[in-house]
């Protein structure tokens, strides 16, 4: 049952995103189809491609994209890419290893991640253990590192398809000035918030490279490295943490549900907010990378003390022209 609600909300994905883009493209000159993995990503290429390419996102809304792993069907999927895109830092790693099995022989693989970040900025930690060899792969909530991946993903496409070279530029301009403003407004949301409560806890670990950029202490993430739930004696160590440093409330995201968050949040008395996402876009008119942010930003800074009125003025449209 769980399979044919994932295949049948896949294929409306890839519906979606067939009619979103095509009825936009130019008849003159061929579309691009681009083979991406998670949402945010794909509403990145959607906005700098927009007109000239077809978004193919293959991991559905609402999947662990760290345990996700290709079907039959994604297999032809990756097979008509013109060009692939992937965030990289070993996210993806068996939809890429397939990848280079059945794309066709031209068709490039883009690592985003790894044309960002120097591999010495890589980072570990207790969810994404050094000794595994795996970094924390999740650079895009850092708006600073996602607008890296709009200039990679314009680069990309205009190497492919250079016809079209001053309408990639046009539309990555107008995209990269909505994620200056939606920076400019994370920076505003975090100063909003009491200086004693900067500090987040959160379920999943996709902050770490967040945290650094806006001047937020990152407490704890609660995850062990397999993807299940801690351990006893993890969790009493967390407990400790979060009556050590005050911290004002812990932050679960609907894709990873816990019991222990609960658990730590009856333990201590925190708050236990269950809304934060790293790669689950909102629902329309909202279903985009900056509206998933902006949503995040409320959701902490509401639960933080600020005022969540800083996201007031950002675009969420899922395209921004
Ligand atoms: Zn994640």
């Amino acid at each position: 049952m769980r399979s044919i609600h994932k295949s049948l909300s896949l294929m409306l994905l890839v519906i979606a995103l067939l009619v979103s883009s095509v009825t936009h493209a130019s008849s003159t000159s061929k579309v691009v189809t681009v083979v991406t993995t998670i949402a945010p990503i794909a509403n990145i290429i959607q906005n700098v491609g927009s007109n000239y390419v077809n978004v193919i996102a293959i991991v559905p809304s609402g999947t662990d994209s760290h345990t996700f792993e290709p079907t039959p069907s994604i297999a032809k999927l990756l097979g008509v890419a013109d060009i692939i895109m992937v965030n990289g830092l070993d996210l993806e790693l068996p939809t890429v290893k397939l990848a280079e099995k059945v794309k066709k022989p031209g068709t490039p693989i883009v690592m985003l991640g790894n044309k960002t970040l120097d591999r010495k900025d890589w980072q570990y930690d207790f969810s994404f253990p050094r000794q595994h060899g795996h970094p924390n792969p999740h650079l895009w909530p850092n708006i600073a590192l996602s607008i890296r991946y709009a200039e990679i993903i314009r680069d990309s496409l205009i190497a492919l398809d250079p016809v079209n070279k001053a309408g990639y530029i046009a539309n990555t301009e107008v995209y990269l000035a909505n994620l200056d403003e939606l920076d400019n407004a994370i920076f505003d949301c975090i100063k909003s918030i009491p200086e004693k409560n900067r500090k987040l806890v959160t379920y999943h670990d996709s902050f770490a490279y967040f945290a650094p950029r806006y001047g937020l202490k990152i407490v704890a993430a609660v995850q062990p490295s397999n993807f299940s739930e801690p351990r006893p004696r993890e969790v009493i160590k967390i407990i400790k943490q979060i009556k050590k440093e005050n911290v004002a409330a812990i932050f679960g995201s609907e894709v990873f549900p816990s019991k222990v968050m609960r658990y730590i949040a009856l333990e201590t008395g925190v708050k236990f907010i269950d809304q934060l996402s790293d790669d689950e876009l909102p629902l329309p008119p909202n279903n985009s990378f900056i509206g998933m942010m902006a949503n995040n930003l409320t959701v902490m800074t509401d639960a933080l003390g600020g005022d969540s009125g800083c996201m007031k003025n950002v675009n969420s449209n899922a395209l921004v022209h």
